[in-house]
């Protein structure tokens, strides 16, 4: 339940009580992982909420600035000329002390005693349950996605994505052209612990004769021929793309073994490159300068019309919400890690509404790599 006041909102707590307050300052933070397009949100967070009135403080370090009080003053000419640049400028950090009671209670304290009515945290899951935490102790919070993975199944879109993806086809454009020159074949390991997105949608678009994720079986035995076939129509370069989430049975990284495989069966002589965090940075895209000012202004908007435990999606082109819990419990069923009571709190119907969006991400995914092996 929520009531809508201009210029107050209405919170409610974990225990059904309804506080009336006025909306003076909210927090922004971003956290985990760093993306382009992070900027672009501050700055839509801190000119959507001036407009409304609403003061923004930046914490820096994510929840450990949270923790530390560590602010820094924003407004809206302090926020020119940053929607062009990657990385944050509010910095990021992994902050431990913040899943224990004790970083929780540094935080309230910190927020009660800076008056910050609202917060917003761009970050990954992580950074996710650290919000959903903080809204059911009592401080409104919303969530909105900044990680290249693009590895949060209730949205189609994170906030950065595209820019890294721009870097991944770059850097194999110019791995090609040695390639080409010299007859190999490069095996490309791209970030991706738990979502193939990356590796998939890069292999497409730089077209790779084989590419491995998590999501769909790979056979690799069917990828040597295409090489050996393709080596014998006069083809001298070849592109592999790897997620660096797949291991071997040794749970090492399959992009190194893979490599020597195919120089061993093909007689094309291969490299290993792992591209890490070279595609993390630089000046985002308009794909993603548009992503994090539309979702930032929706962010804002959402916490004063009282609501909270948020995350800002995008989905069929659309801005849409999830409750938080009911995103970070849906990523765990697409990726097979629910664990038993993980879904206990909630009702038959959300269970099948997550089972009908999981199946979704899958089917995209299936029928992205079907796509892929016809172009191979
Ligand atoms: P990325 O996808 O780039 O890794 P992330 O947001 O998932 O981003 P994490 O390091 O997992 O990155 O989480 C960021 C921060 O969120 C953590 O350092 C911690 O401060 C906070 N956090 C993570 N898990 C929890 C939790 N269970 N409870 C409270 N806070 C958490």
């Amino acid at each position: 339940m929520f009531l809508l006041y201009t210029g107050f909102t209405v919170v409610n707590c974990p225990e059904g009580m309804v506080i009336y307050m006025e909306f003076k300052k909210i927090g922004v933070l971003t956290s985990g992982g760093d993306a382009p397009g992070m900027n672009a949100v501050i700055r839509a967070v801190v000119r959507t909420a001036g407009k409304a009135g609403v003061e923004t403080v930046g914490i820096m370090e994510g929840y450990q600035g949270l923790m530390d009080g560590n602010f820094v003053e924003l407004n809206s000419e302090s926020v020119s000329n940053i929607i062009s640049k990657g990385g944050t400028m509010l910095y990021t950090a992994r902050a431990a002390e913040f899943k224990e009671k004790s970083g929780m209670d540094k935080a309230l304290k910190v927020c009660r005693e800076n008056n910050i009515d609202g917060i917003i945290a761009i970050g990954g899951d992580g950074t996710f349950r650290g919000a959903t935490e903080l809204s059911e102790n009592g401080i409104p919070t919303i969530g909105l996605t900044g990680t290249i993975d693009n590895d949060i199944t209730a949205t189609d879109y994170t906030v950065g994505f595209d820019t890294a993806m721009n870097a991944v086809i770059d850097c194999v454009d110019r791995l090609r052209d040695t390639c080409e020159s010299h007859a190999r074949c490069i095996v490309v390991e791209v970030m991706g612990r738990d979502a193939g997105y990356i590796a998939l949608q890069a292999g497409i678009a730089t077209g790779a004769i084989g590419i491995v994720i998590k999501e769909v079986p790979f056979d690799e035995s069917a990828m040597i021929e295409r090489i050996i076939k393709s080596k014998a129509e006069g083809r001298r370069s070849f592109v592999v793309m790897v997620a660096e989430g797949v291991k071997d049975a040794e749970g090492k990284p399959y992009g190194e073994g893979l490599t020597l495989r195919i120089e061993q069966n093909t007689g094309v002589e291969s490299r290993f490159n792992r591209l890490a965090h070279i595609i993390r940075g630089g000046s985002p895209t308009l794909r993603d300068r548009l992503a994090a000012s539309m979702m930032g202004e929706a962010a804002v908007k959402l916490l004063l019309d009282g609501k909270s435990n948020l995350v800002v999606c995008e989905r069929n082109a659309k801005i849409v919400t999830f409750e938080i819990n009911f995103a970070l419990t849906l990523d765990k069923m697409y990726k097979n890690k629910l664990k038993p009571g993980d879904l206990d709190r909630f009702s038959h119907s959300e269970i099948k509404d997550m089972e009908v969006l999981a199946e979704i991400r899958r089917q995209e995914i299936r029928d992205m790599y079907n796509a892929a092996l016809s172009l191979m």
